[in-house]
């Protein structure tokens, strides 16, 4: 077994491609782009230049003009920049507004925020599986909606919403679609000439991007307003002021690229991954796989098991570093709301692991994961004999 820690938690983040160092190194420094690209001299024209090839590069990923992005430092932002955003313009229309129980903090936290100045939101729960039932958003809209939220693939579990399907209805019913798909930009073609998604967040260090990085799609449409949540210079047509990156924006615009070039290759090394780790510990007894497989991103593997205690399973699984059901919210001590929303109860949400995959991913790093799992479920129930004192700390 290897000594170092073994990385299975490309959901939380991925390591920038050494392609994206490259160009990201070659722009840092006094022969690079550092120049302000608002800057109307020769440095900063260079400057400029450079982010409008990275932002065509980005838009080339999404099928997308360029006109269409607006640079943030990341989804979070872009995930509030949307929501808020459209909030405050919409305000004189109606304050009422539709997300789900299962989305990413980010986004419920800003829609919480909204509820705490008087805006009215509707949480729509999943089926069992984790996927969004149209009907129950189809009943949710009220002729005062103004924006309905909904993600693409979810982080804890790896479920895809079916957003063409979900943007059609909010089509025919009127109402502004955002999607967070930072988990899905990089990793699933995404077609925004075909898609009807008003906006879109996305961030770089989720497709070996930089971190710090990401951005907003708002679509071409009249009745896609926006009113800026920060105020400064005109950069980013005034809905997102600041001096823009430019190097993490090149390192935005490189990974965008990669991503595009080799997409069919990652996904089918994803698969073969998350297989191969699914087949060597699905004969455990009682193990819950989270999501169903037909609906989920293959770069995620979210498996409950019976009876065995979250944080304990979490020690015996070093060194290898997978995302739980409990360390996910270690600070508020609770289990995860994702898996709980999905009808999973307390314990079971508890005993969640999230294995993910990334390029990088070997079939050894794999199998040592499988050795450490199974190790540690048996272990844990009783079953196998210690074999270290880890568990015993
Ligand atoms: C990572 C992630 C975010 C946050 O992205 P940042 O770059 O950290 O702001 C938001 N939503 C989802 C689904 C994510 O996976």
């Amino acid at each position: 077994m290897s000594n170092g820690p073994i990385y299975l938690d490309y959901a939380a983040t991925t390591p920038p491609d050494p392609r994206v160092l490259h160009v990201l190194q070659d722009s840092l420094g006094q022969t690079g782009s550092f120049a302000n690209p608002s800057s109307i001299h020769a440095a900063g024209r260079q400057s400029a230049a450079m982010v409008a090839i990275a932002r065509t590069q980005v838009a080339e990923l999404l099928n997308t003009r360029q006109e269409r992005l607006i640079w943030t430092s990341g989804a979070t932002e872009a995930n509030n920049l949307a929501i808020q955003g459209v909030a405050n313009a919409r305000e004189h229309r109606g304050k009422h507004l539709i997300s789900m129980a299962t989305e990413h903090k980010s986004v419920v936290d800003t829609f919480a925020a909204l509820e705490k100045r008087g805006y009215k939101v509707t949480w729509l729960k999943p089926d069992g599986s984790g996927r969004l039932l149209l009907d129950s958003l189809s009943q949710a809209i009220r002729p005062e909606t103004q924006l309905v939220s909904v993600m693409h693939v979810n982080n804890e579990t790896g479920v895809i919403q079916d957003i063409h399907k979900i943007g059609m209805l909010c089509r025919e019913r009127d109402v502004l679609f955002h999607t967070d798909a930072a988990q899905s930009v990089g990793r699933l073609a995404i077609d925004l000439a075909e898609l009807p998604v008003d906006l879109l967040s996305l961030t770089a260090h989720k497709f070996y991007g930089p971190q710090g990085i990401g951005a907003l799609f708002v679509a071409d449409r009249p009745a896609v307003q926006l009113s800026p949540i920060m105020f400064g210079g005109g950069q980013e047509r005034r809905l997102r002021p600041g001096t823009l990156p430019v190097h993490l924006i090149v390192g935005a615009g490189a990974a965008a690229r990669i991503a595009a070039d080799e997409m069919h290759e990652n996904l089918s090394h994803m698969t073969a991954m998350r297989d191969r780790l699914w087949n060597g510990i699905s004969d455990l007894d009682d193990l819950i796989r989270n999501g169903l497989p037909v609906h989920c991103y293959p770069g995620i593997l979210n498996v409950s098991a019976d009876g065995v205690e979250g944080e304990s399973l979490m020690l015996g699984m070093e060194p290898v570093c997978v995302a739980s059901g409990s360390a996910c919210n270690a600070t508020s001590g609770e289990s995860s709301y994702v898996l709980r929303a999905l009808g999973r109860d307390d314990l079971l949400a508890q005993s969640a692991v999230r294995f993910s995959f990334g390029r990088p991913t070997t079939a050894a790093e794999v199998d040592t994961a499988i050795d450490r799992y199974r190790w540690s479920v048996e272990h844990l129930r009783g079953i196998a004999p210690a074999k270290t004192g880890l568990l015993l700390k």
